[in-house]
C-alpha cells in the first residue's frame, strides 16, 4: 500500500504546501504498482480538482480570501476521503486527488460525488458566504491509463472538459483524446496554411429574389490540411482563436475577399461580398480599423462589404457588441445577424440592432417546403424584420420549391446548393460574367 502522508496534504494552521508533479507522479507509480501486485483487479484513480473560482475571488476579494477558499477545500478534501486517499496540493487553485485500492470505477464516482458535496458547504468569511466552486476532471488506471504520466495527462483532459462544460465533473474518455488529436492536427495545419499563403475564401452567390439577379457573394473560409483534405472552417477558426491567429486570418479573408470582389462586374447592378467575423473577433479592439483599413486599400465602397456576425455571438456583454457594430455601421459597411433564430435574443433584441440583415439559419430552410412550422417561424421572422426596417437572407436553398416558396413570403435575398455552391474566386467570376453575358 502506498505510504499515506496526509501531514503533506495539509500542514499547519491552514496553510497547504504545493506538490512537485514528480511528487504526484511517484505517488501514483507506487499505487499502480500496488494495485497490480494484488490478488483481486484493483483500480487507481486520479481526480483532479479545480477550485474555479479562484482567480476571481483573488481579483474580487483580495489574495487572503482566494487563499482562505482553497485552503479549506484541501482541508475539506484531506480530511474526508478516507485512509485510501491522497491529497496533494499541485497549483495555485488544483489538487490531484489520488485513491487507491478501488474495486470497480464506481466508487471513484461516488468520491467524486462526495468531493461535490464537501464544496457545497458555503464558507462563512468575514460575514460572507462564498462559494466554493469547483470542476473535476477524472482518469482510472487500468481503464483509461496504463502509466502514471498518462493517468495525469488524461484527467487533465477530463478536467478541461468538464470546464468547457462548465460542469461539476467529466470522466476521461477517448473522444477527449480524438477530439485533442483532431484540433491539433486543425491548429498545425493553420499554421502551416498562414505561412505558406494557404487559405483561400470560397464565394458563394446571392441572389435577389425579388428580381432573380444576382447580387453578390458570402466568402467562405477554406483551408487543407498537408494531405490536400479541407479542414471544417468553424473549426480552423476555433484553431485560430487558441492560437492567437484570429486577427491575422480575419485579415486575410478581408484583404482576399474585397480583392476579388473588386473584379466582380456591376454594371448591371449591385454586387457585395459578405465576410464571416466570429464571436471574439468582436472583443479585438483593433477590428473596426482593420476594416477600414481594407476598405481604403481595395477602394471598396463600404456599401459593397457586408459584416457578418452570428445571433450567438452577441448573446456574452450585447451592449459592448451592438457598440462596435454600430462602429462598423459608422464606416457605411453592411451588418448581417447570421444563422438567425438558433440563439436566444428576445424580440425586445430588435429595436436596438445595428444590423441591416438578418440570415436565417439553413436550419428552417433545408425542409421549408414540408415543414409547416418552419414556416410559421420564417413568416414571422420576415415580417417582423421588415417591421423594423431589415431586410431578410435566407441560406440552405438547396431547391426550386424552397425557392419559389421564399419568394412568395416576401424573403429579399438568398443563397444555397440550387442557386450556387461555394466556388473558387475565378470560377465565380467566370458564372457571373457568364450571367451578365446571357442577360445582357
Ligand atoms: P455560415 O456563415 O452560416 O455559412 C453558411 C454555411 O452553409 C457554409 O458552410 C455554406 O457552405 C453552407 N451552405 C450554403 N448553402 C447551403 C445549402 O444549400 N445546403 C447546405 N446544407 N449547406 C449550405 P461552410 O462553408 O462549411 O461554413 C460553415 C461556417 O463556418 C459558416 O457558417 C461560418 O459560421 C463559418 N465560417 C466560414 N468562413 C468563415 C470565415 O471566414 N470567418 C469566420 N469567422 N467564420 C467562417
Ligand atoms: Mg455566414
Ligand atoms: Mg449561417
Amino acid at each position: 500500500m502506498p505510504k499515506l502522508n496526509r501531514e503533506t496534504a495539509a500542514t499547519g494552521p491552514g496553510r497547504l504546501n504545493r506538490t512537485d508533479l514528480d511528487t504526484v507522479l511517484d505517488t501514483l507509480d507506487e499505487a499502480i504498482a500496488q494495485s497490480t501486485l494484488s490478488d483481486t483487479q484493483q483500480t487507481v484513480c486520479l481526480l483532479l480538482v479545480q477550485l474555479r473560482n479562484f482567480t476571481r475571488l483573488n481579483l474580487s476579494r483580495g489574495y487572503e480570501i482566494g487563499d482562505a477558499a482553497v485552503t479549506e477545500l484541501g482541508k475539506r478534501l484531506a480530511g474526508q476521503l478516507g485512509d485510501r486517499s491522497r491529497v496533494m496540493r499541485i497549483s495555485a487553485g488544483k489538487f490531484a486527488v489520488i485513491l487507491f485500492g478501488l474495486k470497480t470505477g464506481a466508487q471513484a464516482i461516488l468520491a467524486a460525488r462526495k468531493i461535490e458535496r464537501l464544496a457545497a458547504d458555503r464558507l462563512e468569511m468575514d460575514g460572507d458566504k462564498l462559494r466554493l466552486d469547483i470542476a473535476q476532471g477524472m482518469a482510472l488506471q487500468p481503464e483509461n491509463a496504463s502509466s502514471a504520466e498518462e493517468l495525469l495527462q488524461r484527467a487533465e483532459m477530463a478536467l478541461a472538459a468538464a470546464r468547457d462544460k462548465e460542469d461539476f465533473f467529466a470522466t476521461y474518455s477517448d473522444e477527449m483524446s480524438e477530439k485533442l488529436r483532431s484540433s491539433s492536427h486543425v491548429e498545425s495545419s493553420l499554421l502551416d496554411a498562414l505561412a505558406d499563403g494557404g487559405i483561400e475564401p470560397y464565394f458563394q452567390s446571392q441572389i435577389d429574389l425579388r428580381t432573380g439577379n444576382p447580387c453578390g457573394a458570402e466568402a467562405l473560409l477554406r483551408c487543407r490540411d498537408k494531405s490536400g483534405a479541407f479542414l471544417n472552417p468553424e473549426a480552423v477558426v476555433d484553431a485560430a482563436e487558441r492560437s492567437g491567429k484570429l486577427l491575422q486570418l480575419t485579415s486575410i479573408i478581408l484583404n482576399v475577399a474585397l480583392r476579388h470582389a473588386a473584379d466582380w462586374p456591376r454594371d448591371r447592378g449591385q454586387q457585395r461580398v459578405a465576410v464571416n467575423i466570429s464571436a471574439q473577433s468582436l472583443r479585438e479592439p483593433d477590428l473596426v480599423d482593420l476594416i477600414a483599413s481594407c476598405l481604403s486599400i481595395w477602394g471598396t465602397d463600404p456599401d459593397d462589404l457586408t459584416i457578418e456576425v452570428t445571433e450567438n455571438a452577441l448573446i456574452d456583454e450585447p451592449e459592448k457588441c451592438f457598440d462596435l457594430l454600430r462602429r462598423i455601421r459608422d464606416l457605411g459597411v453592411r451588418v448581417a445577424i447570421d444563422d438567425f433564430g438558433t440563439g436566444y435574443s428576445s424580440y425586445s433584441y430588435f429595436k436596438d440592432i445595428p444590423a441591416n440583415e438578418l440570415k436565417i439559419d439553413k436550419a428552417f430552410v433545408l425542409n421549408l417546403t414540408t415543414d409547416l412550422s418552419n414556416q410559421k417561424i420564417v413568416r414571422s421572422v420576415i415580417a417582423l424584420a421588415h417591421a423594423f426596417d431589415l431586410e431578410v437572407v435566407a441560406e440552405g436553398i438547396e431547391d426550386e420549391e424552397t425557392y419559389d416558396l421564399l419568394r412568395e413570403m416576401g424573403c429579399d435575398t438568398g443563397q444555397g446548393y440550387w442557386i450556387g455552391k461555394p466556388q473558387k474566386a475565378d470560377e465565380f467570376l467566370h458564372d457571373l460574367e457568364a450571367e451578365k453575358n446571357k442577360s445582357g
